[in-house]
This record gives structure tokens, C-alpha cells and sequence, in this order.
């Protein structure tokens, strides 16, 4: 039965782990991190298969300046392994009657698309005279309540709810505005209108915006040479194949039980972070702090299934000439949404071939998320086949099942979330994707906050 003590142990080798253990780690402070599967990175992973690279979670990410992950990539000498999707990755098309129409890019664009009816237009141009609503009011509101009173029933249902699916595997009509776009909340709030509040935002930010940031990005190598180059400056202080099996208080802080390579092991530590998903930290918090873990067992998961799907490139009508198509619900589609992968960075195909991927399941479609391949995949490519014009068959197929993929920020959310930080005893910390925003440079921040708790705290 070892036991080992450390400052602060992490629990979850997920991108908002290991930030919050490498923010640790060079502020000179002593940190353990473990994992429960074979590798770290948690849902970010590439993998090389027959000619392809495959990302079994996000594709890409998005940082904005200020963010902490924008300055860690150079502390890291990631900037110089950038890949930018550059302007392939900014156009986007929406499906609209059974084709995919692309989305407008300027305000010229967009007076002369077909995506919006000329009413819709209409609609759109009212904005500005619409008056706010009180702060109180707009809390309870759903996505779907605010951009109706905003913009109109033709411009959520057209644009709104399809981003909703794309991003969230969600329906707007559950998801609260004010805890999944606080940006767009607090626009309305200072300036009575989203587009009074663009223009003033535009004017302010007028200079160059910091170099990597506002741009889709990923890595030579794919996505998972960020949580690597994280894992490098842990080290030695990062295992895997750990799984934490319960947590209780001891005289110095907390004691940790982990099951390796069957053996029980035990750390003590000052701190501990459990940066792991929701319902997991409910469980191990269960004998720690009982009302943060009832709190944290209700926040929902939208599950997701990923297909990968390869084709010869003159299978596919479709230019494949930006970021992927987003799918409105009005369509009645069985998929959330196709990225056209292997257009937005090099590498990503065989030569002559292309790299689909295609969502499906989600807050509205949960059972495809679970469903056999047999019923999943032929749903998934006659979908692909009818939208993009492919034909015949695809000459490489991959699945990837997550159950609990993008937490649900429904209303109630952000109060739900002070209720639980405030049920927490001294010392314990949480980070992940339910805290801060879903996108992996959100839940970056939400393990160097963790960190920063820490870094606050007196040492005894
Ligand atoms: C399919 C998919 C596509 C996405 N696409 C994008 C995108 O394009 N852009 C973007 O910005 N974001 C995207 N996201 C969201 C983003 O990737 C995630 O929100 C983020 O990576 C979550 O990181 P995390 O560290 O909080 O959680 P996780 O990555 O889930 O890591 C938690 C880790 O904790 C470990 N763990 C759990 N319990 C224990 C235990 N008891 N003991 C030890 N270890 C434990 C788990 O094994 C896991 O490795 C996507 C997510 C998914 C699932």
C-alpha cells in the first residue's frame, strides 16, 4: 500500500488537467497529475490510420486574445507547428432544402444570398429598435427565446439552431443564452443592441488582432501535439493508466486512492483538482462534499457518435471549399453536421482522396449516438451521398462513440455552478469544459484558474 504526498495531485490528464498541472509545475510548485487511460489528452487524440489522421475529438481550435492558451503556445514553441485553415476555414454552408447554400461572408454577401427570405432580411434590419429586456429577465431565457426576440424565428431556425448542433450537439431551445453566448448577452446589456453593440466592439478593436488569435487552428501532427508538448514539461509528474478510485479528507489535506496496474496505491495532498467530467467528479465527491456532487450529477451530456468517412476525391460533387456544412433541424436529417477535414490542413488525406467528418446523435438524436454500425453507417452515408453528391461507396470508414461528449450549459447553469464552488471544501478545486466554456482553449482556462487558486492560497 504506497503512499506518496505532493502539493496538489490532478485528477484527469484532459487538456484542462494538464493545464492546470503545467501552470503549476512553472510556478515552481509540486504537482502530480494522473490518468486513467493508456494516454494523456483525454478527448483530444490523432491517430494515423490507413494514410488518414483522424481526430477522435476536435479538429481544430479557436483561441481569443486574452486567453491563457494564446500565450502558452509560444511558452511551448507551438506557434511554430501552427496550421491555419486560413479563409477555407471561415467559409461555411448551411443546408438549406436538401442543398447546401454558403454562408454569407460580408454584408453585400448577405443582402443577395438566398439563405434568408426577404422577410427574414427585414427582420434582421429591425434589431437595432428592439428594446432590452431587464438583466433579471434575460437570465431564465433560452438561446432560442433570446435570438426570436432579437432576430427573428426565420434567423434562428436557419442559422442559429444549426450552429447549436454543430457546436453543442444541442437544440437551442434547451440551452440557456446567457451561460452557452455571455458575449452576445452582455452586448444587449451595455448597448440595447447586438448590432449598436458590433459596430461599437468593431471600432474599439480597431488595431491588428494578436498574432494566432480569431483564426482556426491546428498542429503538424493534428490536435494532439498540444496536450503533448504539455505532457513533455510534466514529465515524470504525469502517469497514466491510474485510475482514481476514491478521495477522503486526511490532517494535511486529502487522501487519494488509485488503482495501478492493479495495486492500490495512495497520495496525500494539500490540494486536489478533479478535472474530469461532471457526473465522474459527482462520484468521487460523493463522501467529500454531497452537495456539490447532487449538483454536479444533474449538469447534462450530449452524446456523440464521429464517423470518418474517406472517398476517392472525384467521388464527391461537392467543391469541399471550406470548414463543413452545418444541418437546421427543419431539415430532419439524421446527422448534426460534416467537417470537411482534409480541405482545412494539409495532410489529412492520401493524395486524390478526401477526409469527411460527420456528426451524429446529440441532445435531439441521443439513441444514434449508441446505435450498432450497422444501423449508423448506412444512415450516415446516405445522408452524405444525398447532400454532397458522393457516389458509391466510401473506401475508408472509422467510428468513434463518445456518451458524454459536450456538457449542457441549460438555465440555471452559472448559478448551479457558484452553488457548487461554494460547496467545495478548502482546497479542492475543479476544471474542465462544464466550467468555463466546451472549446478546448475554454477548457484550457479552466484549469489555469484552478491553478491560480492554488497559487493564491497561503502556504502553511
Ligand atoms: C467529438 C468532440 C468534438 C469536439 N470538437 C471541438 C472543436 O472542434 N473545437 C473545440 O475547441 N472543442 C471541441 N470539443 C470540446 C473539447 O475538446 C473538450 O471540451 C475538451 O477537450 C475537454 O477537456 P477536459 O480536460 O475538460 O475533459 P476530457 O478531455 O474529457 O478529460 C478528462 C480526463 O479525465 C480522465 N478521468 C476521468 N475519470 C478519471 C479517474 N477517476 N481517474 C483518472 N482519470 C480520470 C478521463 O479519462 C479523461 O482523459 C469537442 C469535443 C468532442 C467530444
Amino acid at each position: 500500500m504506497p503512499i506518496e504526498d505532493v502539493e496538489t495531485l490532478v485528477v484527469g490528464g484532459g487538456i484542462s488537467g494538464l493545464a492546470c498541472a503545467a501552470h503549476l509545475k512553472r510556478n515552481g510548485r509540486t504537482v502530480r497529475l494522473v490518468e486513467r487511460d493508456d494516454h494523456l489528452g483525454g478527448v483530444i487524440r490523432t491517430l494515423s490510420d490507413s494514410g488518414y489522421q483522424i481526430e477522435t475529438g476536435p479538429n481544430s481550435l479557436l483561441v481569443r486574445a486574452g486567453e491563457p492558451l494564446l500565450e502558452t503556445l509560444s511558452l511551448m514553441g507551438l506557434d511554430k507547428k501552427v496550421q491555419r485553415a486560413g479563409t477555407t476555414g471561415k467559409k461555411r454552408y448551411i443546408l438549406k432544402n436538401g442543398r447546401p447554400v454558403a454562408l454569407p461572408m460580408s454584408l453585400s454577401e448577405g443582402l443577395t444570398s438566398p439563405f434568408l427570405s426577404l422577410a427574414g432580411k427585414l427582420r434582421l434590419l429591425k434589431e437595432p429598435f428592439i428594446s432590452r429586456i431587464e438583466p433579471a429577465q434575460s437570465q431564465d431565457e433560452t438561446v432560442a427565446d433570446f435570438v426570436r426576440r432579437r432576430l427573428g424565428d426565420e434567423f434562428l431556425e436557419a442559422l442559429i439552431d444549426p450552429f447549436v448542433k454543430g457546436v453543442f450537439a444541442s437544440d437551442p431551445r434547451i440551452l440557456s443564452m446567457a451561460d452557452t453566448f455571455p458575449r452576445l448577452v452582455d452586448l444587449e446589456e451595455r448597448y440595447g443592441s447586438l448590432v449598436k453593440g458590433g459596430l461599437a466592439l468593431a471600432r474599439k478593436n480597431k488595431g491588428p488582432a494578436p498574432p494566432l488569435s480569431r483564426e482556426i487552428l491546428s498542429f503538424e501532427g493534428g490536435m494532439e501535439a498540444l496536450p503533448r508538448a504539455l505532457a513533455e514539461e510534466l514529465g515524470s509528474d504525469a502517469g497514466s493508466n491510474a485510475e482514481v478510485i476514491g478521495c477522503s479528507r486526511s490532517d494535511w489535506g486529502f487522501k487519494t486512492a488509485l488503482l495501478f496496474e492493479d495495486e492500490t496505491y495512495y497520495i496525500r495532498s494539500r490540494h486536489l483538482v478533479l478535472a474530469i467530467s461532471a457526473p465522474q467528479a459527482a462520484e468521487l465527491l460523493e463522501p467529500l462534499a454531497p452537495d456539490a456532487a447532487t449538483l454536479l450529477a444533474g449538469i447534462p451530456y450530449a452524446p456523440v457518435a464521429v464517423v470518418y468517412l474517406g472517398y476517392p476525391r472525384e467521388r464527391i460533387a461537392h467543391p469541399l471549399d471550406g470548414f463543413g456544412l452545418l444541418v437546421p433541424s427543419r431539415e430532419r436529417r439524421k446527422i448534426l453536421g460534416i467537417l470537411f477535414s482534409s480541405s482545412l490542413f494539409p495532410g489529412r488525406a492520401p493524395e486524390g482522396h478526401a477526409l469527411l467528418t460527420v456528426f451524429a446523435g446529440g441532445m435531439n438524436q441521443p439513441r444514434l449516438a449508441t446505435s450498432f454500425d450497422e444501423e449508423l453507417l448506412p444512415l450516415v452515408t446516405g445522408e452524405v451521398e444525398s447532400i454532397l453528391k458522393t457516389s458509391g461507396r466510401p473506401s475508408y470508414v472509422r467510428i468513434q462513440r463518445w456518451g458524454g461528449a459536450i456538457p449542457q450549459t441549460t438555465p440555471g447553469h452559472g448559478q448551479k455552478v457558484v452553488s457548487i464552488q461554494s460547496a467545495l471544501p478548502p482546497g479542492l478545486h475543479l476544471a474542465g469544459s462544464y466550467l468555463a466554456g466546451v472549446s478546448v482553449s475554454q477548457s484550457f482556462t479552466s484549469g489555469v484558474r484552478a491553478a491560480e487558486k492554488i497559487l493564491t492560497t497561503p502556504k502553511d
